[in-house]
């Protein structure tokens, strides 16, 4: 039986994964490569782009820091008059859209103007990162939680519920923490987590430029400055990152441990 195409007038909110194309879903690689017009993100990989229908009209998104190429309304409005000229979008977004991806934003609006969506779910750079770095986010041993929270800069500080975040038998993974780690690091040690307390910083996981390099919450801003690691990056802070010595089997471009 061979799957329903994808249907005209229709907006497929897909995730594409952190980069590696084998962890796309069998929905999302269909709806690509029957796609007519693709709207992404500067997160997916080329090595996905490479799968998509090569008839189809690439519109480029964003959003690299600093580098907004589209607002946020003009995606979503973008979104609405692609669908109401009858073509079948994609809108491709890096790891799971409703996670960091502002896919709600974008739902909403297509919702307010009646536009038929569906969305596909990605995995996430948590899940996908720290499975390809040898770090289980949860670990009967040391965590019995673990919290997704961003690391976006405010107007250069980070505005977290700290207390909540600097508990033991909890894993805690930072999105978008690069440009903070510094400033995270400072404040969990300051809320109460030992200054040793393992962390590890993975860029570009599940790609062939992954790198990982593991620290505590005192030596890793350095470590990581020192490593010069290109975004996007993933922090994970835990007792779960010890694991990684004995987990890691993905091979890195550049062993840094
Ligand atoms: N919707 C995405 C997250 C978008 S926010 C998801 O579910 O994964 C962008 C942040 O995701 C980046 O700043 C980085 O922290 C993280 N990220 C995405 N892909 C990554 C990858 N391959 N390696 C490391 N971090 C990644």
């Amino acid at each position: 039986m061979t799957p329903d195409p994808a249907q005209p007038g229709t907006v497929y909110l897909v995730g594409a994964g952190p980069g590696d194309p084998e962890l796309l879903t069998l929905k999302a690689a269909r709806l690509i490569a029957a796609a007519d017009v693709v709207v992404y993100d500067a997160l997916v990989s080329p090595a996905i782009m490479a799968m998509v229908n090569p008839a189809a009209e690439r519109i480029y998104a964003g959003k690299e820091r600093g580098k907004h190429a589209l607002p946020q309304d003009d995606i979503n409005l973008l979104l609405v008059r692609l669908a109401k000229a009858g073509k079948r979008v994609v809108r491709l977004k890096g790891g799971d859209p409703f996670v960091f991806g502002r896919g709600g934003e974008e739902v909403e609006t297509l919702a307010e103007n009646d536009v038929p969506v569906e969305v596909v779910p990605g995995i996430t750079a948590a899940a996908g990162v720290a499975a390809y770095a040898g770090i289980p986010l949860t670990h009967r041993r040391c965590a019995q939680a673990c919290v997704f929270v961003t690391g976006h800069l405010k107007d250069g500080s980070m505005n977290l519920d700290w207390p909540g975040l600097a508990r033991r038998q909890q894993t805690v993974v930072i999105y978008m923490g690069l440009h903070g780690l510094p400033t995270l690091c400072a404040k969990l040690i300051e809320h109460g987590l030992p200054s040793d307390w393992p962390a590890a910083i993975v860029q570009r996981g599940t790609t062939p430029q992954q790198r990982t390099v593991t620290g505590t919450l005192t030596t890793l801003p350095q470590l990581a400055e020192a490593a010069h690691l290109k975004a996007p990056t993933l922090i994970i802070v835990g007792e779960v990152v010890r694991l990684r010595k004995k987990l890691a089997w993905f091979r890195e471009a550049d062993a840094a441990h």
